[in-house]
């Protein structure tokens, strides 16, 4: 008994050493009983790029391999490779460009043309804009071809995360904003979902699972993509939009901050806080809003 208050009034006083000198308690007592908890870190990140009024979203895959879904107006091609590139890669796995709206595809001739591409994913729609004809000519030249995924099929096929195409279902040649490649990433227990510009209509199409932890708000927050049945089907956690700071079209529309808010979704902007970054271990999730713009405005 002795003994025994003895060795708890010297492990006390090695606990109290320990929080003054700061040593490691496993150093002096060998392996600890309890599992200690791993440091968090992350190996899937998405850069939720500030491109002004338009979408670009850089992604590191845990496997070392990335995509780039949507890349801006056409003046920030060099910026982007300049992001990419000081992230330490070299080229873009899996090019995807949700439609063929300048918004989107602005600057995806220019990356065609100047940097190393893998695969590149578009919808089934063209468009008679001289940027798109130019995109077309782009990949042509670098002898690259374009995939049209229907809903369904997984672009992206890792040991524990993948990325599925789940829309459009249907091809709506009036409206290509419906035409938005919707892309849900998956990795362990987390899931991210990408919108592109589809509206309510596309998004009601969708039959897949849709419950997502971080959102990608459709068309730069309009009203045109986010309603209560959306969210309630969504369920996110973090909810990102990329807009332009005073863009003309009024975005992100009052009502879907409210609408977000009321989810009571954590939300962040591009306009407001430049590039997001949102990352996880799979498990966990945490968001870096000191990205730096990589260009918001032409002027
Ligand atoms: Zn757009």
């Amino acid at each position: 008994m002795k003994h025994k208050r003895l060795l708890s009034a010297l492990l006390a006083a090695v606990m109290v050493l320990c929080a003054f000198c700061s040593c490691n308690v496993e150093e002096i007592f060998g392996d600890l009983p309890y599992a200690v908890e791993e440091a968090f870190k992350p190996d899937l990140l998405v850069h939720f790029l500030d491109v002004g009024q338009g979408d670009s979203i850089f992604v590191e895959l845990p496997n070392g391999k990335t995509m780039l879904i949507d890349t801006g107006e056409n003046y920030h091609g060099e910026a982007i490779i300049d992001y990419i590139s000081q992230c330490g890669y070299k080229r873009i796995d899996y090019l995807v460009g949700t439609h063929p709206h300048s918004d989107h595809i602005g600057s995806m001739s220019y990356l065609v043309r100047n940097f190393k591409i893998g695969s590149i994913y578009m919808p089934k729609v063209s468009s008679n804009t001289e940027m798109y004809k130019n995109l077309l000519k782009s990949i042509k030249k670098q002898d690259l071809t374009v995939k049209n995924p229907r809903a369904g099929l997984k672009i992206i096929r890792g040991e524990d995360f993948s990325a599925r195409v789940i829309g459009p279902l249907e091809i709506d040649k009036d409206n290509l904003n419906n035409c938005s490649l919707v892309i849900r990433l998956d990795y362990r227990d987390t899931s991210f979902l990408f919108t592109g510009d589809a509206e309510k209509e596309e998004l009601e199409s969708i039959n897949a699972d849709m419950n997502a932890d971080v959102l990608k708000v459709g068309h730069h927050g309009s009203t045109s993509s986010t309603n209560k049945a959306f969210l309630e089907r969504v369920r996110p956690q973090i909810a990102v939009i990329s807009c332009g700071e005073n863009n003309d079209y009024g975005h992100p529309h009052q009502a879907t901050l409210r609408l977000l808010k009321n989810e009571g979704c954590d939300v962040y902007r591009t306009d407001r806080d430049g590039t997001v970054t949102v990352y996880t271990d799979g498990y966990r999730i945490g968001v870096d809003t000191n990205g730096k713009s990589i260009g918001r405005a032409k002027n």
